[in-house]
């Protein structure tokens, strides 16, 4: 299975805000869309060597406003509710404030 890894968020003047979901790990159980307070998370089909695949990713409505969105979760301590439900270790936050 070709790794494909998502970024979703932005860097700017302020720092890096990511949420990173590697889709050859992840399974598409979900948990982390159940576990997320914000309903950020939702799944969707990629094209992945010519087969649809069911993965997490954040939500279009949440991709230019993650910084606002996780930062309540303490995303710098790589805590987050999505990280510690994810048994596959396939999404993580990327918080680096300037
Ligand atoms: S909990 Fe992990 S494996 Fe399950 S859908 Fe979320 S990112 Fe994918
Ligand atoms: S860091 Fe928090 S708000 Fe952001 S996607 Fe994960 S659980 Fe949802």
């Amino acid at each position: 299975m070709k790794q494909i890894i998502t970024h979703y968020g932005y860097s700017d003047a302020s720092g890096e805000y990511y949420v990173v979901i590697d889709t050859a790990k992840c399974d598409g159980c979900a948990e982390c869309i159940r576990q997320c307070p914000k309903a950020a998370l939702e799944l969707v089909t990629l094209l992945v060597d010519l087969e649809d695949k069911v993965v997490a990713a954040v939500s279009e409505d949440h991709r230019k406003k993650i910084k606002y969105t996780c930062s309540l979760c303490k995303p710098e301590k790589n805590q987050t509710p999505c990280m510690t439900a994810c048994s596959q270790k396939a999404i993580r936050c990327v918080w680096n404030p300037i």
